[in-house]
């Protein structure tokens, strides 16, 4: 049966860029699109969470110099191999290895957020459908996002159930 002015009917939100899924990765993607003074694009951010705080600590090798340094809680260039006859402090030039509080990181993302004028739509992604020219998303609160882009950052179901 056909409601009119139904969740489902309303008319598709037309964006140049959908991402499904606002945690990690898209956090940098919003961060990087700021940095670059991106502003004439539209985006939606599909999530049925708001992620914020620490719900996660990255830890990585890389070099020093990114955009990424001002947000580390630690970094290191040196590590020590210590056996019960040596102990050697080696230099990890031209890496280090660093730590990143996901805190930062996704209030840098929210600023960019809103610097960028990102529609937020707090749902899950439900339906995917790519026709070769738009991407299709349908939302699990009824409505249809219609990109140019997507960036699916949804974590895949595990292949099989596990026990942990
Ligand atoms: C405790 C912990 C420690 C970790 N340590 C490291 C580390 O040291 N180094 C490292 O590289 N990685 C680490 N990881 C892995 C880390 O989670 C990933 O590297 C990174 O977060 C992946 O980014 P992502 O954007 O792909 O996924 P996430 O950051 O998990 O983001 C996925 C987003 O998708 C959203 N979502 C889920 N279902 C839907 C849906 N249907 N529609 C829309 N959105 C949806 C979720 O709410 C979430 O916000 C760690 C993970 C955990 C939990």
């Amino acid at each position: 049966m056909w409601q009119r002015g139904a969740v489902t009917d309303s008319a598709p939100l037309d964006v140049d860029l959908a991402l499904l899924g606002g945690g990690g990765a898209a956090s940098l993607l919003l961060a990087a699109l700021d940095r670059h003074e991106v502003r004439d694009l539209r985006i939606a951010v599909v999530d049925p969470v708001r992620r914020r705080g620490q719900d996660r600590t990255w830890a990585f090798w890389g070099h020093p110099g990114t955009d990424l340094d001002p947000l580390l809680s630690a970094s290191w260039q040196q590590v020590e191999v210590a056996t019960t006859a040596r102990r050697r402090v080696l230099d990890l030039t031209p890496l280090r290895y660093a730590m990143l509080r996901s805190g930062p990181v996704y209030d840098r993302a929210a600023a960019a957020e809103r610097r960028l004028d990102a529609t937020r739509i707090v749902a899950p992604a439900e339906t995917v459908t790519d026709d070769g020219t738009r991407v299709l998303v349908r939302t699990g609160d009824g409505r249809t996002v219609r990109a140019g882009w997507v960036l699916d950052s949804r974590p895949r179901p595990p292949a099989r159930a596990g026990r942990t």
